[in-house]
């Protein structure tokens, strides 16, 4: 840049005692050893690198302590420090943040994540040690706050002197796309998923929000955009070079504009990448047109949404599915080598015991080779929420919640105790299973897969003998 000395801008994850992600606007503790990489900061690592000297830091995934973490961050002098909030770990980050503010006040603290995106401005006034709350991480508008372009700025809420000053929440057109994250500053090979495949892993954003509604679901609330082919094959070509082994597609649903998905897979066989990636997809988006291209792209697993067995459920929360879809959908990846990791909700509201043993029974007969079993989560953002505070079904008005081990609503048909019963009734039931479990061995193929099985062997061992409750 004509040799000028570019200012610092530190994007950090912050330190945290448990594995918690923060990303996509929203937050769970990790409760499968599983860990990737923030894509929020990604995505804003690629915006802002031509126009600053970008630092990344992931203090958690590094086991730095808060001090060690502020007193790095202070020795970059930073103009500004992007920081990735979970709603799990509130408390922790907000105090993160007040050292930040405390050992630089004169560097510009972002916040970026789900309860600054839903309550921005009560959220400021509870921590005036942020100056801004990011809405939008994939558009320019972090950049123009940094460089003080504040005419005509959006997607942020930001502090004017006394003023908390609100803009325009909005998204990008589709098609967007920025530069290429900078995956290489980030400990590639520290982040891993229960069921992945190898190592170096990265994360990769192929589309912003979601275009279903799933009222339980906070993604259902931003509006979906894909992202340019063809500047997501920038980034694949930078991971390829790095070495990755594993790419994790992170969108909230990987190929939910099937024309697009299509052109960018087209374009991934055209290069013959060396990884193998896994997505989150729904299943009326796996089909004899997609799976097989999937495949020759070098995907070995999908992560499901099938939350319930019962078509009636399913429907209350505008899933906008139909059951035999799942079937057909882990029928076709099966026979194509894909693994399928089914996610179920127990206890949804509406639903009795009878409901969530036929959700348990479907997650059998769908035969996945994972099942997480997830308590209905009342996160801000979402209809269920309002729904909950409206019925009076919330045990706690706490908003932090744990994605992981909550179990927070008291409907009329389940109390938390018996969610909490049915949920260990579940993993026993589908994990100790000898044909699964010879399965599960027969699959591996790479060191890294038999570490993972044997920790999480480990772990699922505990949890059906009562002595471990994640
Ligand atoms: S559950 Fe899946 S499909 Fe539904 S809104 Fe959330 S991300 Fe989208």
């Amino acid at each position: 840049m004509n040799g000028q000395i570019m200012e610092t801008i530190v994007l950090v994850a912050p330190p945290s005692d448990v594995l918690v992600q923060r990303d996509m606007y929203s937050s769970t503790i990790s409760k499968g050893h599983y860990n990737w990489p923030n894509t929020d900061l990604l995505a804003c690592s690629g915006i802002l690198r031509d126009h600053f000297n970008v630092i990344m830091i992931d203090a958690m995934t590094e086991k730095l302590s808060p001090s060690d973490t502020v007193d790095m961050i202070a020795s970059h002098n930073p103009k500004g420090i992007v920081v990735a909030v979970g709603m799990s770990v509130r408390t922790e980050d907000y105090n993160f943040i007040r050292a930040l503010k405390s050992k630089m006040p004169d560097a510009k603290i972002v916040g970026s994540g789900g309860i600054l995106y839903h309550s921005p401005k009560s959220e400021m006034e509870e921590l005036p040690e942020l100056d801004a709350c990011l809405l939008s991480f994939v558009t320019e508008d972090i950049r123009k706050y940094f460089q003080s372009e504040l005419e005509g700025i959006e997607n942020l809420v930001y502090r004017d002197g006394d003023q908390v000053v609100e803009t325009a929440k909005t998204y990008p057109q589709h098609g967007y796309g920025y530069g290429v994250p900078m995956h290489k500053q980030l400990p590639l090979k520290k982040y891993q998923l229960s069921h992945g495949y190898s190592t170096p892993m990265a994360s990769v954003l192929t589309s912003f929000g979601c275009p279903a509604t799933c009222s339980f679901c906070v993604s259902g609330s931003i509006n979906y955009r894909y992202r340019d082919p063809d500047n997501v094959i920038a980034e694949l070509d930078e991971l390829n070079r790095l070495g990755v082994k594993q790419v994790y597609f992170r969108d909230n649903v990987f190929l939910a504009t099937r024309k697009k998905g299509i052109e960018l897979m087209e374009k991934m066989v055209e290069r013959n990448y060396g990884f193998k990636w896994l997505a989150e997809m729904r299943a009326d988006a796996l089909d004899e047109g997609t799976v097989p291209l999937m495949k020759a792209t070098g995907c070995y697993a999908v992560h499901m949404g099938v939350e319930s067995a019962n078509q009636e459920t399913l429907d209350r929360y505008e899933k906008r599915i139909q059951l035999d879809q799942y079937k057909k959908a882990t029928k076709l990846a099966r026979e194509n080598g894909i693994r399928t990791i089914g996610y179920f909700i127990i206890g949804l509201p509406g639903e009795t015991r009878e409901d969530v043993l036929r959700t348990i029974d479907w997650a059998l007969e769908l035969d996945v080779d994972y099942a997480s079993f997830n308590t209905p989560l009342p996160i801000v953002g979402t209809k269920l929420r309002d729904e909950a505070l409206e019925q009076g079904w919330l045990t706690s008005e706490e908003a932090s919640y744990d994605g992981s081990q909550t179990t927070v609503l008291k409907t009329d048909e389940l109390s938390p105790e018996e969610v909490a019963e049915l949920r260990a009734l579940a993993y026993r039931k589908f994990y100790a299973r000898p044909k699964l479990i010879v399965r599960n061995i027969l699959g591996i193929r790479t060191f890294f897969q038999m570490r993972m099985l044997a920790i999480e062997g480990w772990s699922m061992v505990g949890r059906i003998l009562g002595f471990a409750n994640n």
